[in-house]
């Protein structure tokens, strides 16, 4: 697969917020908006309690439901916590894993999270595994070491077969939810080739060259061009800014615009 071949993708991570009332304006602002667009990949991920009534809404768009988190396991007396099984009975398609607040604030380990990697595949939920430095890291230059530890971990032992249905999200910790410490497009672009360069040791160029690696960190409408546009730099992962329809539509604009510039035969 050529580089310019892969689809762009804007992911919308509502983390713990809406109402139900909230969610159900958000979702139907998103499908109104998107319409029947289909130049990039979109995906919704609301919590828990709403995604039945956001995954009706979604039914009939072009836009997929994907979860924020998962257990792994397919049933049992893991009080307060939702399985793959639920997951897809409810009409998910992703699951979000390695999210840096869920390995800073919940204490989530790299063997836990390879757990759910592998688990969430065997189950058909398709897996979108973060990972990213923190701010201490970077300044102490271990960003790649940091990439190369979160990915290797993260996908060891994961059937082969199952590469298309993973894709990457960089976010580097200290650029998430920070409106005054954005990442640089260049920052993205480079982290994003140490990234595809592991991808391809582990398993290859094509490989490599197929999966989607997002880039996830205060993602705007001001600055989203400005990513999308980079080279290996595929798509959004969207906070803050996909709780607005306006906003994260906006970024769906963008991602068309530049996944149309990428798609032009050179
Ligand atoms: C995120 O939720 O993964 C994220 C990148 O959030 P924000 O866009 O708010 O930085």
């Amino acid at each position: 697969m050529k580089p310019g071949q892969r689809r762009k993708v804007v992911v919308g991570n509502w983390k713990m917020h809406t109402t139900a009332a909230e969610a159900t304006q958000l979702a139907q602002g998103v499908v109104d908006g998107v319409g029947n667009e289909d130049g990039v990949s979109v995906i919704l991920c609301p919590p828990f309690p709403y995604l039945a009534l956001v995954g009706a809404i979604l039914k009939r768009s072009r836009i997929t439901l994907g979860a924020q988190n998962m257990y792994p396991e397919k049933k049992g007396a893991f009080t307060g916590e939702v399985s793959p099984t639920m997951l897809l009975d409810v009409g998910c398609k992703y699951v979000i894993l390695g999210h840096s607040e869920r390995r800073h604030k919940m204490g989530e380990s790299d063997a836990f999270i390879n757990q759910k990697v592998r688990f969430a595949l065997a189950s058909g939920l398709d897996v979108i595994l973060c990972v990213g430095e923190t701010l201490e890291q970077r300044k102490a230059n271990q960003t790649e070491a940091m990439l190369d530890r979160q990915l290797n971990s993260g996908l060891a032992d994961v059937p082969v077969a199952d590469l298309p249905r993973i894709s990457i999200a960089y976010e580097p910790v200290w650029a998430i939810g920070n409106a005054d410490h954005h990442a640089t497009p260049q920052q993205a672009e480079d982290a994003h080739a140490i990234l595809r360069g592991r991808f391809s040791k582990l398993f290859g160029k094509e490989a490599a060259e197929a999966v989607t690696i997002q880039y996830g960190g205060s993602v705007e409408p001001d600055n989203a061009a400005a990513f999308l546009s980079r080279n290996g730099v595929d798509g959004a992962l969207v906070g803050g800014a996909s709780l607005k329809a306006d906003e994260l539509l906006a970024i769906v604009r963008a991602g068309i615009n530049e996944g149309r510039v990428e798609m032009q035969p050179t």
